[in-house]
C-alpha cells in the first residue's frame, strides 16, 4: 500500500463534475463495467469458495492475487486491508466465510514494500492533531514484515470464533520477483 501525502487536490476542484466535463475515474470505471457486461454470460456459481480457501492480503495496487496464485474465479475469498493484517474486522470476514459460506483453509500474504512500513502509531496522533479527534482504530504498522506474518497467523489460530484453524499459512510476496515466500510460523 504505497502511502503518498498530501498531494490531493483541494477540495471542490478536480475530481468536481460541475467544474469540469472531465470524466472521472470512477466515470471510466463504469464505462469499462458496460464493455464487460457486455460479453458476460452468467458463470452459474454458487457463492461458496471452489478450493474452500480465504486469502487475507494487503490492498496493494501491485498484487494481483488472483494471477500471483493461479486462482480462478470463484475459486476463493479475497479479503484485504492495508497491510494485510488480520483485525477484527478481518475475523469478522474469515468468521463469515468458514460459517458461512464454507472455507477450511487460511492463506496470509504481505508484501515488500508494505506503506506499512513507513508508519507509526504517530499517524494516528497527527490525524487527531488535524481533525480534532482520535480514530477509534489501530494503525497496525509494523517494522517486520516476518514478524508480523506471525502475529497474523496467531491472531487467526487463536481465533475462538473460527472452527478451521489448523490450516494457516502466511507468505511475504516479494513485488519485484513475483515469489512467495513463506514464513516460519516460529520466530
Ligand atoms: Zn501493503
Amino acid at each position: 500500500m504505497p502511502i503518498s501525502a498530501s498531494q490531493s487536490p483541494t477540495p471542490g476542484t478536480g475530481q468536481d463534475r460541475t467544474d469540469s466535463p472531465e470524466p472521472t475515474v470512477t466515470d471510466r470505471l463504469v464505462q469499462a463495467n458496460a464493455q464487460y457486461a457486455a460479453a458476460f454470460t452468467d458463470p452459474g456459481m454458487d457463492a461458496r469458495p471452489v478450493l474452500k480457501v480465504a486469502v487475507v492480503a494487503c490492498m496493494d495496487a501491485r498484487l494481483d492475487l488472483h494471477a500471483a496464485l493461479g486462482l480462478e474465479l470463484g475459486d476463493c475469498h479475497t479479503i484485504r486491508n492495508a497491510g494485510g493484517v488480520v483485525t477484527d474486522d478481518i475475523i469478522r470476514s474469515l468468521t463469515i466465510s468458514q460459517r458461512a459460506l464454507g472455507t477450511r483453509s487460511v492463506v496470509l500474504i504481505h508484501h515488500t514494500g508494505c506503506g506499512l512500513l513507513d508508519l507509526t502509531e504517530d499517524f494516528r496522533h497527527d490525524i487527531e492533531a488535524e481533525v480534532g479527534q482520535r480514530p477509534p482504530w489501530a494503525v497496525e504498522a509494523f517494522k517486520d514484515l516476518d514478524q508480523d506474518v506471525r502475529q497474523s497467523m496467531q491472531r487467526v489460530r487463536t481465533s475462538p470464533f473460527l472452527p478451521h484453524r489448523d490450516d494457516v499459512r502466511g507468505f511475504v510476496f516479494d513485488v519485484t520477483t513475483g515469489l512467495l515466500r513463506e514464513i516460519d510460523p516460529r520466530p
